[in-house]
């Protein structure tokens, strides 16, 4: 069932990766959410069977790591019984579908979306034409709820939308390099005929591959001549041609940072006019100890809670049953090292996993990042630091007040930049633990930018 182990693989659970301390096994959760006995059995599957640690991912799935291939099966077996296992590699590989978190919970969305979720992991996962579409190929559904994905980058977008009588629609969006390409609207109340939508055009991505070739490409790295077939079959769709929509803004051309995205989004009790109140929980470098996770899901269930709902911003939700039971969980999930305080510089760096978790890795980097989030009270205005290391920066793509990437014998040092630009400085591994004091002494005029030198104090 192994077989194929790969680095650098698009992980899954019948298809691990390997990394410096072992398998990464991918759990896909179903319409966005796990129950809390499914967590608690992967969370002890991970102490039994792994390192101990589990990553929320940038697409909202969870991975258990330092797994070896003898104790997959077990694993395995823990999936199986909470329904999270795909039947084979190829349909857990598309199962890539992202959905508003709290949908079902925001009175101000405009419907539940989980159903069409459900029927769209059914139409992958049988459809074996839908099987060669690549393994980071994704769709994003849209209900409305708040906090929403308009920041997430996926190669189809479905959006909940209304229209001047008060009806409930979707429209339809394709990932390019700079933006959004709506397609089309439509306002017909048929869950089958908009999943079929939605297969259609992901088919039309697939026609433009060589029959021979597994090699099909993502929406955003079709040819301007393939994207343009891909939009008319997708238009040709619809009755209605998509307006631009104001309120959904184009991606930029880099990825979204969840640190960024955890620190502005509301943590703790959060109410709605509904009384149904969540609990929103962040993860410092979307990483959490096994042990953590027990001590907050079994703090959960004795409070009456069923399930938890992932984001690709490293934070997780708890829908409560009354806001009384929120402050003795709350107690429980920062004694259990879950972030609730927003303020939390934590939530300012990014770190990769670093050393020993990946060989690639000239340092520890996420012992690093908290020895810098200890001195943040020295430039509270510092609104981004990557931690990297090595060159490949998978922790974030777009630029941070402050890079550090790793080098033999110390952090190689940039402000307002991405791990691939030139940097100003060297900080000597001994001197990490003073950096936010020290950075002005350290560092002359900036090459990245005139005013960074300003972006930094002011
Ligand atoms: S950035 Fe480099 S060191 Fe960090 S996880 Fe990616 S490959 Fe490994």
């Amino acid at each position: 069932m192994t077989g194929s182990l790969k680095r650098g693989w698009c992980p899954g659970a019948l298809r691990p990766m390997q990394s410096g301390d072992g398998l990464i096994l991918r759990v896909r959760p179903r319409a966005g959410a796990l129950s809390l006995d499914a967590m608690l059995d992967i969370a002890h599957g991970a102490l039994q069977y792994g390192n101990g640690i589990l990553d929320l991912t940038r697409r909202a799935n969870l991975q258990v790591r330092g797994l070896c291939e003898k104790n997959l099966p077990g694993m395995h077996d823990i999936l199986h019984a909470h329904d999270l296992l795909d039947e084979t590699q190829a349909a857990e590989q598309v199962r890539n579908i992202m959905l508003s978190p709290l949908t079902s919970i925001d009175p101000a969305e405009l419907l539940d979306i989980r159903p069409i979720a459900q029927a769209l992991e059914a139409r992958l996962t049988h459809d074996e034409r839908l099987w060669r579409l690549p393994g980071k190929f994704g769709f994003i559904l849209e209900s409305g709820a708040s906090p929403g994905l308009e920041n997430e980058r996926a190669d189809i977008r479905l959006v909940a939308i209304q229209n001047e009588k008060g009806r409930i629609g979707f429209k339809v969006g394709l990932d390019r390099p700079e933006t959004i390409k709506w397609v089309g609207e439509t306002f017909e109340n048929d869950r089958e005929h908009l999943i079929d939508i939605l297969a259609n055009i992901a088919l039309a991505v697939i026609s433009q591959a060589p029959k021979d070739t597994k090699q099909v490409p993502r929406m955003r790295n079709l040819s301007f001549e393939k994207f343009s077939l891909v939009e008319k079959s997708a238009r040709s769709e619809f009755n209605v041609i998509a307006q631009p929509d104001m309120r959904q803004a184009p991606p930029s051309s880099q990825e979204s940072s969840r640190s960024e995205i955890s620190s502005s989004c509301p943590l703790g009790l959060i109410e709605f006019e509904n009384d149904h109140p969540i609990l929103a929980l962040a993860l410092p470098f979307g990483s959490q100890t096994a042990q953590n996770w027990i001590s907050l899901v079994e703090a959960a269930k004795s409070a009456g809670i069923v399930e938890l709902r992932l984001s690709p911003w490293r934070t997780v939700y708890l829908p409560l049953p009354s806001k009384n039971c929120a402050p003795p969980l709350l107690e429980a999930a920062t004694q259990a090292s879950f972030v609730s305080d927003h303020n939390n510089p934590l939530l300012k760096i990014d770190a990769c996993p670093g050393a020993p978790a990946c060989t690639s890795a000239m340092s520890d980097t996420r012992k690093d990042a908290r020895a810098i989030a200890a001195q943040m009270r020295f430039t509270e205005t510092i609104k981004s630091i990557h931690v990297s290391g090595c060159e490949k920066g998978c922790a974030r793509s777009k630029p941070a007040h402050m890079v550090l990437v790793a080098k033999s014998n110390g952090y190689a040092l940039a402000r307002n930049a991405t791990v691939s630009q030139a940097p100003e400085t060297l900080v000597p591994y001994d001197r990490v633990s003073r950096i936010i004091e020290e950075i002005e002494p350290l560092l002359g005029p900036s090459q990245n930018s005139s005013s960074t030198r300003k972006t930094i104090r002011a």
